[in-house]
Formats: structure tokens, C-alpha cells, sequence
């Protein structure tokens, strides 16, 4: 059995394409020194592949033995005030909801704890999390009684006391073996009705509004609804609420155990097939279109916004139709002077555009077209914008 070949939730052979970006960063937010080391950047090549039964979407090339060698990156969302309110108001739902008052919660993939450390803020009494990326890593999100890191891949033997519910957020759509993790959980879980709460990028969004950017190297799996439904009946738990949430990029799944359904398939999966062909189509188009607009280009073209968007875009250009992008220009000073990885396109400050001259500015987030084509005259440049769907 292997991710070419089988479905990794339901077993099912020959799953069909959806839609392939060669050549891709490993870790498409990763800059570099130089345009030998972003050109020499790890790289690998995405395939999605649909199941022709449950509907789970997957890079059947994702190559697991890739991600232990890529330099690891910090994953800062919750610096952001819009993601710091999502994770108190989920936390507090969450004590809430699965009445974690005076308990213990056990968190699988915790990062530096900052989760674990609002749980135990709302309530919990103790909050243990595993994260093998945490080894020798110092956080303060640990500081609070009752709150502790074990720096190693979860396993269920490693429990050693009775626990109140097992959270896990953004770990699903990394792992190549997804069946084995919730088999495990069930296991530890046992006769006792212990709550799960899962979150993953909500993959039934990526496809609807043809999100492109968020298909990258370091995701194996893309979850809908259906498809974590089917993987977790199978596993032996039922959803008990699975929602959309942070303005529909995550999927949010509560569920409870109970007897395992091995042969379960959502009826959901039916749809899903027909979006994810839509969504190929619709991204291959769209790309179509941007290298046809990029070859009459009689200039520069530049893009503003060194994310992973606006990354995931050069690189899915290809070499020849990205040809006459010039850089990347973005406002965060610690991402000057490197160097975007695969497409080695240098990372620029916004003031740097008026030698570079640019005669089309890419704006890789459509809330920021008014302020950005307005500092882009007023530096006296005249260039046509665009905006990158999705
Ligand atoms: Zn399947």
C-alpha cells in the first residue's frame, strides 16, 4: 500500500488526479541567504489525487522521508490578535462544552504549549502535550501550574493516567498514516466516553473558492467534512459537531467515541468528488491565464506580499512564465534582502520600487489593493495592479 496508490482513510485503489504543481518548496515560507541557496531549496512534487470512494484528497507524491530533512520554520499564528481571540473563545468552548473543569486535557502536537496554556487558563486542572519539535525548546507557555510539554510523537502507551479529552489541531493534515493515529487514540481511549476536538484547513473551502496557495508540500491531506467523518467513524468515533470556522479556513470536528465502522463512507463524498474537479480545472485556468498576461508583458512585474500566497504563485508559474517578475516586496523588515526559495525571487522593501520601476504590481491580498495601489503612486510609479484570486 502506498499514497500512489491506495486511499489512506478506506483503503480504496486508484484514486484519480485533481490537479499537480512540480517542483515545489518543501517549505514554501522558508527564505534564503541567496539565489544559489533558495535555487537549491528542498523541493518535491505535488500530485492530489481524489478518492474515488470517501472523496479524501491527498498528494499521492508527498514523500514523508522529505519533511525530517527541511530546516524546521516557526509557525507564529497566534502573535496574530485574530487568531490570539479564535483560540480563547475555542478554548472556552471547549471547557465548556466538554465540561473540562478540574480535568485533564491531553493535546497531541502542542507546538510550545500556547494552547494547552488557555485550556488550563478556562479551567482545565492539568494539560499535558506532545510535540517532538519541542525537544530542548525553552516557552512560557508552560510556566502555569499543571501545564506540561513531554517532547516526543504521541502514543497512547505513553498515558499514564486517565485523561478528559484529546485535542489536536493542524497534525492531521501532515501525516501520511492518518487511520493509525485515530486507531491509537480509540485505543487509549477505551470503554470511558472521552471527547476528541480536531482541527484542520478546512479543505472544502480551498476547493470552493479555488484557494491554489493553500495546496503546499508540507500538507499530505486535504480534510472536507465527508472525508474526516469517514476517517473517524472508521476509527470508532461519531462526530458530534463539524464546523467551518477563522472566516472558513478551518475545519473544526467535536465527536465522541463508539464502536468502529470500518466500512463507513459519507453520503457527503459524492459532492466533494465534483468540487475538487471543478476546483482543478478552475486552477489550472487560472494559471493558464496569468502566464498568457505575464508573456505579453513589456516590463516588470512584481509582487507585493512574501507569503507563502504570493511564494506558492511564482513557483507555480514555472520558471519560463515567471520570467518577468522581479521581486517580491513586502513591508516586514526581517524578510529583506532574502531570497524567495524554488523561484529565487529577492524579497524587497516597498521604497526599493522606485528604482525597480515595476509596470505591474501583483497584490497577493485583495483587503490591502486600496492601501497598496496608493503607496505605490504616491511614490510617483504609474504601473497597472492586479489582484490574485482567491
Ligand atoms: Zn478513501
Amino acid at each position: 500500500m502506498s499514497l500512489a496508490s491506495h486511499c489512506p482513510v478506506c483503503n480504496t485503489p486508484a484514486p484519480g488526479p485533481v490537479f499537480a504543481l512540480g517542483n515545489v518548496p518543501i517549505i514554501c515560507n522558508q527564505l534564503w541567504p541567496d539565489t544559489d541557496a533558495a535555487r537549491a531549496a528542498p523541493a518535491g512534487d505535488v500530485t492530489l489525487v481524489i478518492c474515488p470512494a470517501c472523496a479524501f484528497v491527498w498528494n499521492a507524491d508527498f514523500d514523508p522521508a522529505k519533511m525530517h530533512y527541511a530546516p524546521g520554520y516557526e509557525n507564529a499564528l497566534h502573535f496574530s490578535p485574530r487568531f490570539q481571540a479564535f483560540a480563547e473563545e475555542l478554548a472556552a468552548g471547549l471547557v465548556s462544552r466538554f465540561d473540562l473543569h478540574g480535568k485533564h486535557v491531553i493535546e497531541i502536537g502542542c507546538g510550545d504549549g500556547h494552547f494547552l496554556d488557555l485550556m488550563a487558563q478556562h479551567g482545565a486542572a492539568t494539560a499535558t502535550g506532545f510535540d517532538p519539535s519541542m525537544e530542548g525548546k525553552e516557552t512560557p507557555f508552560t510556566a502555569r501550574e499543571g501545564v506540561e510539554i513531554v517532547p516526543e510523537y504521541f502514543r497512547s502507551d505513553q498515558l499514564e493516567r486517565p485523561f478528559d479529552a484529546i485535542l489536536c489541531r493542524h497534525v492531521l493534515e501532515h501525516l501520511d498514516t492518518p487511520l493509525a493515529l485515530m486507531q491509537d487514540i480509540r485505543r487509549a481511549i477505551g470503554p470511558r466516553d472521552v471527547p476528541i476536538y480536531f482541527e484542520v484547513p478546512n479543505a472544502g473551502w480551498m476547493l470552493e473558492t479555488v484557494s491554489m496557495w493553500d495546496v503546499i508540500y508540507e500538507h499530505v491531506g486535504y480534510w472536507t467534512a465527508a472525508s474526516i467523518t469517514t476517517l473517524m467513524r472508521r476509527a470508532g468515533f461519531v462526530p458530534t459537531s463539524v464546523q467551518a470556522g477563522y472566516g472558513d479556513q478551518f475545519l473544526m470536528v467535536e465527536a465522541r467515541p463508539a464502536t468502529p465502522n470500518p466500512a463507513y463512507l459519507d453520503p457527503g463524498a459524492a459532492q466533494v468528488q465534483q468540487t475538487a474537479r471543478a476546483f482543478g480545472q478552475a486552477a489550472n485556468a487560472e494559471l493558464e491565464a496569468w502566464r498568457s498576461r505575464l508573456s505579453k508583458l513589456d516590463g516588470k512585474a512584481v509582487i507585493w506580499g512574501a507569503g507563502s500566497k504570493g511564494i506558492t504563485f511564482a513557483n507555480a508559474l514555472g520558471t519560463q512564465a515567471a520570467a518577468p517578475l522581479a521581486a517580491l516586496v513586502d513591508l516586514n523588515p526581517r524578510k529583506h534582502r532574502l531570497t524567495a526559495p524554488g523561484i529565487a525571487l529577492p524579497v524587497i522593501a516597498p521604497d526599493t520600487l522606485t528604482t525597480l520601476a515595476p509596470d505591474l504590481v501583483l497584490i497577493s491580498n485583495a483587503l490591502y489593493e486600496a492601501e497598496i495601489s496608493a503607496q505605490v503612486r504616491a511614490m510617483g510609479l504609474t504601473p497597472d495592479f492586479a489582484v490574485l484570486a482567491g
